[in-house]
């Protein structure tokens, strides 16, 4: 696997949990299982989607399976559509 680095600091993401199921506390949707790094710097959190091929969200820029909805794109849609 490539390493990960911060795109702020360049900084090594450490990984903190592997395969975490997403969205289904907060969506209908289908789970999406990710790997949540965190930079040991600024402790920005990136996500990676654990399975299958990977693209980059061009909203945003995290990387997620192509075949499922951008986990962080939809838990900002979950969360701003609660917030009205
Ligand atoms: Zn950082
Ligand atoms: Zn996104």
């Amino acid at each position: 696997m490539a390493e990960k680095n911060c795109p702020s600091c360049h900084k090594e993401l450490k990984l903190r949990e592997s395969g975490y199921p997403m969205g289904s506390a907060f969506l209908k949707a289908d789970r999406v299982h990710v790997d949540i790094y965190e930079c040991p710097e600024c402790h920005e959190i990136r996500l990676y989607s654990s399975d299958g091929d990977m693209m980059t969200c061009p909203k945003c820029g995290t990387q997620h399976n192509v075949k499922e909805a951008c986990p962080v794109c939809a838990l900002n849609a979950a969360l701003d559509e609660a917030n009205k």
